[in-house]
C-alpha cells in the first residue's frame, strides 16, 4: 500500500466511525462529590488510619511546612502502604520534577521476599521520607559534577501522596523534591518552595504593618488554564515531525483555519467529550479540581482550567494534568499536543498563570476591600506587584523562555515578549490618580488619603478585559498569560513569587522607616503607594499589545523586548538575577549557573532534533514524492502551459534540494564553545534555514498531486475527529 493510500484509508476510517479508536468509559457520576480526592492520602484518610498523636503531628507538618518528625515516619508509611494496597497499588514511587520540564519516577515493588520462600508487602518510614534514584542522567548543569554524583528525593508532605492508576494496576506516588547531597536544588519544585517562603515572610511583614494580628500564613495561589490540541492518533502516526518533535515542521496553510472563529466555545465533539469525561473523572479521584472545559480558538484546540489552589499543590496538580492529558488521550485514539506551536498559521497553545496571595484565614490580598483600610492594604500590595513587573519584567520574561514559546510570544496571538501590566479601567483610574497625587477634578491638588474615605473605591471584578496583555489584573488576581503550554508552571511562579517578595520588602521597609520617624500611617501609606506607582507607571499599558505601535512606544519607555530564548538565557545567571535570587534564598549562584547551562542546552538540543527531523522528512518523504510527480508530469506534458508547469516544478525541486543542503550545512558548522554561543547560533542560523526549507516544501504541497503527497495535510489533522 502506498503512503498515500494509508493516508486516505485512515481518513475513510475516521469518517466512518470517529469513535472507533476510543475505549468506552462510563464515569460513576451518581456521587461525584464523595469521590473527590478518593485516591489521595488526604486528611480524612489520615484521620481514619493514623493514631491520633501521629495524625496531629503529620497535620502540623503539613500546615506549617515543617520537616516530618522521623519518629512517626514508620507509622505513616505503614498506614499508607495498607491504604495503597487496598487501592490495587503494587509499587511505590518518588515522583519529582527534574529540570527536563517534565516529571520523573522510578517504581519499587512493595513485595519483598522473606525466609522460606514467602513474601510480605513492606514500606518503611525511611523509604517514604527519602529516596535515592540513580538519577545521574538528569540534567544538572554541572551541579553534580562539582558536588556529588547522586541526588536524593525528599517527601514534601504539603502535597499528598496519591494513587496513579493505569490499565493494569496502580502505583502509590509520593511527591518529592530532588536535591543534591550538599543541598543544591536539582529540580523545579525546591526553588518554588523557597520562593513561597520568601514571599510569605515579606507578606506577613506587610500584614503586620497594617495591623493584622490573626493571619499566621500567607501563600501564593495559582490557577493554571491549560490549552492543548487533540489530533487523531492514526493520522499523527503518519507524521514523523509530530511524533518526534510534537509540532508540524511542514504543512501548507489549509483553505479553512480559524478565520470563521467557529470553534471557540463551540459544541464539543462527541469523541472529545468522551475523552474529557474520563480525564476529569481521574482528576476528581486525585483531588484536582477541574472546573472548566471548552473548545478554544483553533480547530482541534481545547482548554482545561482547574480551580486555583496554593501554589505548590497547584504546580504538582498541573504536572499531573499534563500527564493525564497525554495518557488518557491515547485511550480515545487521540494524541494530545502540548507544544506551544503545533501548527503554523494557527493559534498556538499557552498556559495562563492566575496568581494571587491568600492568608490562611482566607483573605485574598489582591481583592479590593470593603473598607478604606482594606482598600489601602490592597493598593499597597497591588502597587508592589506593579513595581515588581516594572523592575524585573525581564526576569519574568526569562521565566517563560524556551524553543516552543519562541513561536508564540510576539506573534499576533499571544502576548508579546514585552512585559506590561493591564489593570482594568477601574483600578487604572485609581492608580493614575494616586500617581498624580489628586483625587477627582473637583478636589484638584488634594492628596488622596489612603485609608480614609476620600480614596476612590475600587470596583470589584471589573468587567473589561484586555486579552492582548501579558499581565492583567482580573478582579482579584493577576493573570500572567505568557507561559507556554508545555512548560512547568513552577518556573514562572517561582520568579513571580520572588520579584513580588522583593517589591513587598522594599515597600514594607519604606513604611517601617516612615513609621519609625513618626509619620502618620495614612500619610505614609499614601506617599509610598503614590511614589511606587509614579516610579513604575511606564509598565502600565491598556492598549493593543499586539500592535507595532506598542513595540515602538515600549522602546521609548525603556521596556525590554526580549524576542528570543537566546536573548533571555544570559539573564538566568546575569548579575541582576543572581543577586536577587541569592538575597531571597531561591537560587544560589551555582544553581543559577547550572540553570543557564541546562536551559541553553535544552534549547540547542530541541532545535537540533527539529532540524534533523526536518532534513529527514524533506529528503526521504517530500523530495521522492515530488520527483515522482515530476516523472508523471514529464510524461504527460504536451502543451506550452503544461511544459511551463513542469519548468516551474523543476526550479522548485532544485530550490528544495538546495535548501536541504543549506540546512545540513548549518548543522555541520555549529561553533564549538559554550552553550550560550551555540544557542545564539541555532537561533540566528539553524532556525531561519528550517523556516526557509519549510517555505519551499509547503509551496510544493500546494502544487503536487495529492495522491502522491506523503504527509497528512493540515485539513486532515485539524478537522478529522
Ligand atoms: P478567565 O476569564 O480567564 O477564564 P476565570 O475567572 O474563569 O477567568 O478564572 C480563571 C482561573 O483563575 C481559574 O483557574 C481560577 O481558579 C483562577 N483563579 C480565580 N481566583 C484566583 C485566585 N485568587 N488566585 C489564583 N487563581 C485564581
Ligand atoms: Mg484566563
Amino acid at each position: 500500500m502506498s503512503f498515500n493510500n494509508v493516508r486516505r484509508s485512515t481518513m475513510v476510517a475516521i469518517a466512518a466511525d470517529p469513535n472507533a479508536a476510543a475505549v468506552s468509559f462510563a464515569a460513576k457520576t451518581s456521587d461525584l462529590q464523595s469521590l473527590f480526592g478518593n485516591h489521595t492520602f488526604n486528611e480524612k484518610v489520615q484521620k481514619e488510619r493514623l493514631p491520633e498523636k501521629v495524625f496531629e503531628s503529620l497535620q502540623d507538618t503539613i500546615q506549617n511546612s515543617k520537616q516530618l518528625d522521623p519518629s512517626i515516619a514508620d507509622v505513616v508509611a505503614k498506614a499508607m502502604c495498607a491504604w495503597a494496597l487496598e487501592h490495587g497499588a503494587t509499587h511505590f514511587t518518588h515522583w519529582f520534577q527534574p529540570m527536563t520540564g517534565s516529571t520523573a519516577e522510578k517504581h519499587d515493588c512493595f513485595v519483598v521476599p522473606t525466609s522460606g520462600g514467602q513474601a510480605i508487602a513492606k514500606f518503611i518510614g525511611s523509604e517514604l521520607v527519602r529516596g535515592e534514584p540513580d538519577a545521574s542522567s538528569f540534567p544538572s548543569g554541572g551541579l553534580r559534577a562539582t558536588f556529588e554524583a547522586r541526588g536524593y528525593t525528599a517527601w514534601d508532605p504539603s502535597s499528598p501522596a496519591f494513587i496513579f492508576r493505569h490499565k493494569n494496576g496502580a502505583t502509590l506516588v509520593i511527591p518529592t523534591m530532588f536535591v543534591s547531597w550538599t543541598g543544591e536544588a536539582l529540580d523545579m519544585r525546591t526553588p518554588l518552595s523557597r520562593s513561597i517562603e520568601a514571599l510569605e515572610k515579606q507578606s506577613l511583614r506587610v500584614l503586620k504593618l497594617f495591623g493584622n494580628k490573626k493571619s499566621r500564613h500567607v501563600y501564593p495561589t495559582v490557577g493554571a488554564e491549560q490549552e492543548y490540541f487533540l489530533i487523531d492518533r492514526r493520522l499523527a502516526a503518519l507524521r514523523p515531525d509530530l511524533t518526534v518533535t510534537g509540532r508540524t515542521l511542514f504543512g501548507a496553510k489549509p483553505p479553512k483555519g480559524q478565520e470563521l472563529e467557529d470553534n471557540y466555545f463551540g459544541a464539543i465533539p462527541e469523541r472529545v467529550i468522551g475523552f474529557m469525561t474520563e480525564l476529569e473523572y481521574e482528576l476528581l479521584l486525585l483531588g484536582i479540581p477541574a472546573r472548566t472545559r471548552h473548545n478554544e480558538v483553533a480547530p482541534a484546540q481545547f482548554e482545561i482550567a482547574p480551580l486555583f489552589e496554593s501554589a505548590n499543590l497547584a504546580v504538582d496538580h498541573q504536572m499531573l494534568i499534563m500527564q493525564l492529558l497525554r495518557n488518557i488521550a491515547t485511550r480515545h485514539g487521540f494524541v494530545c499536543l502540548l507544544h506551544e506551536k503545533p501548527f503554523a498559521g494557527i493559534n498556538g497553545s499557552g498556559k495562563h498563570n492566575n496568581w494571587s496571595l491568600m492568608t490562611d484565614d482566607g483573605e485574598n490580598l489582591l481583592e479590593p476591600g470593603d473598607t478604606p483600610h482594606e482598600n489601602a492594604q490592597f493598593l499597597f500590595v497591588a502597587a508592589a506587584v506593579l513595581r515588581a513587573v516594572h523592575q524585573n519584567g525581564d526576569l519574568l520574561r526569562m521565566s517563560v523562555c524556551g524553543a516552543g514559546n519562541d513561536h508564540r510570544l510576539g506573534a499576533n496571538e499571544a502576548p508579546p515578549a514585552i512585559m506590561s501590566v493591564y489593570l482594568g479601567s477601574a483600578l487604572d483610574e485609581v492608580f493614575r490618580k494616586l500617581a498624580e497625587g489628586t483625587t477627582t477634578a473637583a478636589k484638584k491638588q488634594a492628596p488622596i488619603e489612603v485609608g480614609v474615605s476620600t480614596l476612590p473605591p475600587v470596583k470589584r471584578h471589573s468587567e473589561d478585559r484586555n486579552r492582548t496583555s501579558p499581565f492583567a489584573f482580573t478582579g482579584n488576581k493577576f493573570e500572567f498569560r505568557a507561559v507556554g503550554s508545555s512548560q512547568n508552571v513552577s518556573q514562572s511562579t517561582t520568579v513571580l513569587n520572588t520579584i513580588v517578595a522583593e517589591s513587598l520588602d522594599v515597600l514594607a521597609t519604606e513604611l517601617d522607616e516612615a513609621l519609625k520617624s513618626k509619620k502618620d500611617f495614612n500619610t505614609a501609606v499614601h506617599d509610598i503607594v503614590s511614589k511606587a506607582i509614579k516610579d513604575n507607571e511606564a509598565v502600565l499599558f491598556n492598549g493593543n499589545c499586539y500592535s507595532e505601535d506598542w513595540k515602538k512606544e515600549a522602546k521609548k519607555r525603556g521596556l525590554p523586548n526580549l524576542v528570543t530564548t537566546a536573548e533571555c538565557l544570559p539573564l538566568i545567571n546575569g548579575k541582576k538575577a543572581v543577586s536577587l535570587f541569592e538575597k531571597y534564598k531561591v537560587f544560589s549562584k551555582v544553581e543559577s549557573d547550572s540553570r543557564h547551562e541546562i536551559y541553553a542546552e535544552n534549547y540547542v538540543k530541541t532545535i537540533h532534533i527539529e532540524a534533523e527531523t526536518a532534513l529527514e522528512v524533506a529528503a526521504t518523504l517530500i523530495l521522492p514524492a515530488v520527483l515522482k510527480y515530476k516523472t508523471n508530469l514529464t510524461a504527460a506534458a504536451t502543451t506550452k502551459l503544461q511544459k511551463e508547469l513542469l519548468h516551474e516544478l523543476d526550479s522548485s525541486i532544485d530550490t528544495l534540494i538546495e535548501k536541504i543542503g543549506v540546512l545540513k550545512k548549518t548543522l555541520s558548522d555549529v561553533p564549538e564553545g559554550n552553550a550560550q554561543k551555540e544557542a545564539e547560533y541555532f537561533c540566528k542560523t539553524v532556525v531561519p534555514a528550517m523556516t526557509s526549507l519549510r517555505g519551499t516544501a509547503d509551496a510544493l504541497e500546494s502544487a503536487v498531486d495529492d495522491e502522491l503527497w506523503p504527509l497528512p495535510t493540515y485539513t486532515e489533522l485539524l478537522f478529522a475527529r
